[in-house]
């Protein structure tokens, strides 16, 4: 049985990942999607918050567990029993840093592979961080999430111009 871990911030899920996990979900039989709970970013959802909409948003896909966990994700896998780590890959941005990580995983971790899908061409400049910006700014996001992730948006949008306005001021 071959296990996967998708991991990820999810802060919060988008179209674009869960067109990953639907894809992954179809190569392997288990497929955990692993929620990062401190990611070195500023989050704007709780890991609890993540998580709940990440687990509405996959409920159709049997095969899918999701989860939050800490620390490395080799250990995570290792726990878990997972051969592979899932990545997503959009053309520009992503190439670099998956590459740099894969080849710090691999060599942690020699056991586990590291398997990139190229994002669809539809969701290649679509990132979690965009759709809070569009949000913030009262444009429709309703093609870039699922309707309970944009109402959770919604919802949240004082507190998104809050750390919006402490980023800007430094
Ligand atoms: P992280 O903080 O680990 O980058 P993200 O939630 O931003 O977490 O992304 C998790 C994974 O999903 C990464 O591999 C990222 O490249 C991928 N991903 C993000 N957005 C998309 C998208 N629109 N299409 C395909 N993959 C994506």
């Amino acid at each position: 049985m071959t296990v996967a871990v998708y991991p990820g911030s999810f802060d919060p899920v988008t179209n674009g990942h869960l067109d990953i996990a639907g894809r992954a979900a179809k190569l392997f039989d288990r497929l955990i999607l692993a929620v990062f709970e401190t990611p070195p970013k500023a989050v704007l959802f709780s890991v609890q918050e993540r998580l709940d909409m990440l687990r509405l948003a996959c409920a159709p896909l049997h095969n899918v567990q999701v989860e939050a966990f800490s620390g490395l994700i080799i250990d995570y896998c290792r726990r878990e029993r997972a051969q592979v780590i899932v990545r997503g890959l959009r053309m520009t941005s992503d190439f670099e840093r998956e590459f740099e990580m894969a080849l710090m995983n691999k060599s942690l971790a020699p056991e586990i592979e590291v398997v990139c899908l190229m994002a669809r061409t539809e969701y290649q400049f679509l990132s979690s961080s965009l759709v809070k910006e569009v949000a913030s700014l009262g444009g429709s996001i309703d093609n870039l999430v699922p309707p309970h992730v944009a109402s959770a948006l919604q919802a949240k949008l004082p507190r998104l111009k809050e750390i919006q306005s402490g980023q800007k001021g430094g």
